[in-house]
């Protein structure tokens, strides 16, 4: 049984299928990520046009039922050409786009993610600092599904942190155990530092300007993130936490590298 929706989203990510079509997965605004089944896409006569194309803002009309659903209908929204004229742009944008379909179930509204993605991009559209903007997005979806480590308080004891960072003579420390930044009076008495000593207490130091700098990341509205001026050291760190606390914490899904059939198949975050 099935009954046609209409949703308007963004194209995350698409393949081809068969002879003449294409699957798409779609960040909707009133359904999270669903499939969709786009028959004769390929076409040179598809009546689909450019509404397919990777990262547009679109709006469908399917056959909705569970899992994979047919396209009726899909009409341009917004194509974003500044993203497509930059590889730079349109790589980082991709990136997220990616982020997006690994951390979310399908069929399940998300309508802050949607929200966010969109800000992404028209801030990856304008602004300079591409790679600011791509750090924060999957900071800021962690966040906004309720699941970002802990940046603001100290992890442990919950004081505010630049002002408890530097107490215990030591600087504050990311944890992954812990869930977020610690103060220098909470970290692990035995954590050598960055190399860690076993995985139980891996500590990664950092500098309380540093710690500041993530807390703002997470805070700071797109707009307002231009303020934010981090180093090339602050931002790799950054990217670092990010991929180590997804790594800890979130399933890992087999990234499509070769293209195959991604399916959604049980909870994929807060694991
Ligand atoms: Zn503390």
């Amino acid at each position: 049984m099935s009954r046609l929706k209409k949703a308007v989203g963004y194209v995350i990510r698409t393949q081809d299928y068969g002879e003449t079509s294409k699957i798409l997965k779609v960040l909707t605004r009133e359904a999270g990520v669903i499939s969709l089944i786009a028959k004769g896409a390929r076409r040179p006569t598809s009546p689909f046009g450019a509404a397919l194309e990777p990262l547009t803002l679109s709006e469908f009309v399917y056959y909705d039922r569970a899992g994979l659903k047919t396209l009726s209908q899909a009409s341009l929204l917004r194509a974003h050409p500044e993203l497509q004229r930059d590889y730079d742009r349109l790589t980082a944008a991709l990136r997220c786009a990616r982020f997006v379909h690994r951390l979310l179930e399908e069929d399940h509204t998300e309508e802050r993610a949607f929200e966010l993605f969109g800000e992404l991009l028209e801030a990856l559209s304008t602004e300079e600092d591409v790679r600011l903007y791509e750090l924060a997005f999957p900071w800021k979806l962690l966040a906004r599904l309720g699941v970002a480590p802990q940046l603001e308080r100290c992890a442990v004891c919950g004081r505010e942190l630049p002002a408890a960072a530097a107490s215990g003579g030591r600087g504050p420390a990311f944890s992954q155990d812990k869930g977020g930044l610690l103060c220098g009076g909470c970290r692990s008495p035995s954590a050598p530092g960055s190399a860690g000593g076993g995985e139980g207490a891996r500590e990664i130091p950092l500098s309380p300007g540093a710690a500041r700098g993530l807390a703002m990341l997470l805070k700071l509205p797109f707009p307002k993130l231009k303020r934010l001026k981090l180093s090339p050291e602050e931002i790799a760190l950054g990217e670092r936490l990010l991929r180590e606390f997804v790594a800890h914490h979130l399933r890992p899904v087999a990234d499509a590298g070769g293209g195959g059939k991604a399916t959604a198949r049980g909870p994929r975050r807060r694991a």
